[in-house]
């Protein structure tokens, strides 16, 4: 998808379609449901980036945005709705719909059986109500529903999934990326870079496309030497709190001049504006203050996967 749009230089552009079940289509694109779900996917990733087209709303069973809206009676949800007049009689406080009254040409109440005579001084008509023509209850707020033509499922109003349809165009991150001749991409490793949180991949993948300065940065990987002790003796959940733990102490304790990227079995740090020679005593004195105040001690050290020092070879 990320190729496609490049190379077409569009955007992934919703056109509206009535005959499909999702009422739009993505240009280029036939299977819509899909494409959104791969989109939706790339954008949470930084690759693409969204713009709102339209908000429709979804069927929870099948998906389909061909639902119909209505009102509907709040007891049975019939749509079968009719308005009427409601009469009131003074003289015992009789509400009731017109209907009730009505015999023949004359109006009886149905309450005290008197005849309505005076429009005014017998009774009047404080407004009108719905009537539901299936249940035969009447309602002053009819409520909303909503039935897909798709599958026949109904749903109250206040309950219908809504969805948001975009338009998705590529982020300068991944215009980047496939702009890149190979050579760029082996600047950095590939392969180490794929293993990265995603976060870490996108904040290198930027520094590595600064092309007018080579950028100095490190990434590192967080070893720790008591890792195989701690898992064996703690489990593997308390070991992943130490470590989160620590990750945060890390953070505070750097600041702005580095970050601490962790993902499901690895921590890393990326420094800034360093190389890896001004690193070793300082990246030290941090972890040993970031672990002083744990019960449990990991021993951490750094293990420098990269250096931004040999990129300014190229
Ligand atoms: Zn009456
Ligand atoms: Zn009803
Ligand atoms: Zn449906």
């Amino acid at each position: 998808m990320l190729a496609y749009l490049f190379v077409s230089g569009d955007d992934l552009t919703p056109v509206r379609q009535p005959d499909s079940p999702y009422y739009f289509a993505y240009k280029g694109f036939p299977n819509t449901r899909s494409t959104m779900l791969v989109a939706e996917a790339l954008a949470d990733k930084g690759w693409l980036e969204r713009s709102f087209f339209d908000r429709h709303h979804e069927c929870a069973g099948c998906h389909s945005h061909r639902l119909i809206v209505r009102e509907e009676c709040p007891a049975c949800h019939s749509p079968n709705l009719s308005e009427v007049d409601l009469i009131h009689h003074y003289s015992c406080a009789k509400l009731s719909p017109e209907d009730d009254f009505r015999r023949g040409t004359a109006l009886v109440c149905p309450k005290c059986s008197k005849q309505l005579r005076h429009y005014g001084k017998d009774y009047d008509k404080p407004g009108r109500v719905e009537f539901c023509g299936r249940c035969q209850k009447t309602t002053s707020e009819p409520a909303i529903g909503f039935v897909c033509q798709d599958c026949g499922m109904r749903v109250d109003g206040d309950a219908v999934n809504v969805t948001d349809v975009f338009s998705y165009s590529l982020s300068d991150q991944a215009g980047a990326l496939l702009a890149t001749e190979t050579a760029e991409v082996e600047y950095f490793p590939k392969a180490l870079l794929q293993a990265f949180p995603d976060e870490l991949q996108r904040r290198v993948l930027q520094l590595s496309h600064s092309k007018e300065c080579a950028p100095d940065f490190v990434v590192a990987e967080i070893q720790y030497g008591a890792r195989d002790d701690l898992l064996r003796n703690k489990g593997e959940a308390a070991f992943r709190s130490m470590r989160k733990l620590l990750a945060d102490n890390l953070q505070g304790l750097l600041g702005d001049n580095a970050s601490v990227h962790s993902s499901h079995d690895r921590d890393y740090v990326l420094f800034l504006g360093v190389d890896e020679t001004g690193l070793g005593a300082y990246s030290a004195s941090m972890l040993n203050r970031s672990e002083s105040v744990l019960f449990d001690k990991l021993h951490p050290t750094l293990l420098v996967l990269w250096s931004g020092r040999e990129g300014t070879e190229r």
